[in-house]
């Protein structure tokens, strides 16, 4: 077999044509998952897999497969999703399935058999957007999903999610089954948009990814005593809310200490109001890093730092979890290879950099041989209808996911 190389314009026509199905590159994504529109978008694709001559099929979970089968069968797998946030950008989720639409096309044309299998897949509902749970389809295949926890999720106007998914034919309780799609697979590639501001800032069009990052999420309650604000000597207060701003002071400088990131999003004081100190203070925690010690050192010291905090203003602190996420680091030859095929790109292959955003590459990553490409986004915005990313660094990052799928086949044997 040839070398493999995408031609860059035919992704980004693929891009516009999808686009234009709801009004144009900048006019809002409408592609929400398990709605019409989405199913149209689907329909779409799969006419443009049948004029390869590949036959979409889907899986229990509803993700969209095809396949180009190898002399061995053993297969790698490309793709991304199509779904969408309300009114979202042009080139999240859509880039990496157009260019891995592009990568099977060229293989197609070559009329040779792959040294492995090809398989290219849409996942489903990769957003969440509807029902709050994210990664579903990727999920169902990593064996992850538990139908038990997401059967009674309800959108806005009150679907169930199973019920949703049964409109488009998916059973969630045959959902797991369709973790039988990934037995032989040797690596998964996936290209996407940064979503955040760090290429742009080192002004880098494209780089790998080293996994996505853990998270520690927890609700922090502070507990002191609400107080008149004229009548309370400073020293005799028992001022939850500022034992909760210098934990907060701390768990920032952790952070940084640690190489990773920590957010506290919210606090809510009550009684909440301007002539009274705060009694309590609930402190919503978000910690996230790719290295699963270094996590969870970084959550050892928020903890010493709420209790320290709270002890020094007189209060008490009570922990809730809300949630936990163990990081997912790719796999090191795999992104050494994709890295290898950046710099062969134009790229700078420079070092890979953590993704914050999760992606159907973090619950396939679990189980199968993993990396990613990030191509610059700029403005450094998603989830937006302004989204965008210079036609630059899309040719560099499509260049290079097709360098890298050509020298996973070339390999043979996997990575
Ligand atoms: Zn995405």
């Amino acid at each position: 077999m040839t070398e493999l190389r995408l031609d860059p314009q035919a992704v980004i026509a693929d891009l516009d044509e999808l686009a234009d199905m709801s009004g144009g590159r900048f006019a809002g994504a409408k592609r929400l998952a398990w709605t019409p529109q989405w199913l149209e978008a689907r329909s779409w694709l799969s006419s443009k897999l049948a004029e390869l001559g590949l036959e979409p099929a889907r899986d229990q979970a509803g993700n969209l497969w095809a396949s180009i089968e190898g002399a061995d069968a053993a297969f790698m797998i490309v793709g991304s999703h199509i779904d969408a946030v309300p009114d979202g950008g042009w080139l999240d989720g859509a880039l990496g399935l157009m260019t891995a639409l592009e990568a099977v096309r060229q293989i197609a044309r070559q009329r040779t058999t792959p040294p492995i299998g090809v398989r290219f897949v849409d996942w489903a509902d990769e957003e969440g957007a509807r029902f709050s749970r994210s990664l579903l389809g990727s999920s169902a295949c990593a064996g992850t999903l538990e139908p038990d926890e997401v059967r009674d999720l309800r959108d806005a106007e009150g679907v169930t999610l199973a019920d949703a998914l049964a409109t488009c034919g998916v059973e969630l309780d045959d959902a797991p089954a369709a973790s039988e799609r990934l037995q032989g697979a040797v690596a998964y590639l996936e290209l996407h948009i940064e979503q955040g501001p760090v290429l742009l800032d080192g002004a880098r069009l494209a780089c790998t990814v080293s996994g996505t990052v853990g998270v520690e999420r927890h609700l922090m309650t502070f507990t002191g005593q609400a107080a008149h604000a004229g009548s309370t000597p400073m020293r005799l207060r028992q001022d939850s809310l500022a034992a909760a701003a210098r934990a907060a002071l701390a768990i920032r400088e952790s952070a940084i200490d640690h190489g990773g990131v920590a957010t506290v999003g919210r606090m809510h004081a009550t009684p909440g109001v301007i002539t009274a100190v705060a009694g309590a203070t609930e402190m919503q925690l978000d910690q996230r890093h790719l290295d699963a010690g270094e996590l969870a050192a970084m959550f050892a010291e928020a903890q010493e730092a709420c209790r320290r905090a709270a002890d020094e203003f007189g209060c008490t602190v009570q922990q809730r979890d809300v949630f936990r996420a163990a990081p997912t680091p790719f796999h090191e030859t795999l992104v050494e290879l994709a890295r290898a095929s950046l710099q062969a790109a134009g790229g700078d292959g420079g070092d890979p950099i953590p993704s914050g955003p999760l992606h159907d590459a973090t619950e396939i990553g679990r189980v199968v041989p993993t990396a990613m490409i990030f191509a610059q986004s700029d403005p450094p915005i998603s989830h937006a209808s302004i989204e965008d990313s210079p036609e630059r660094a899309l040719r560099v990052a499509i260049d290079a996911y097709g360098r890298t799928v050509g020298s996973v086949l070339a390999r043979e044997g996997g990575v």
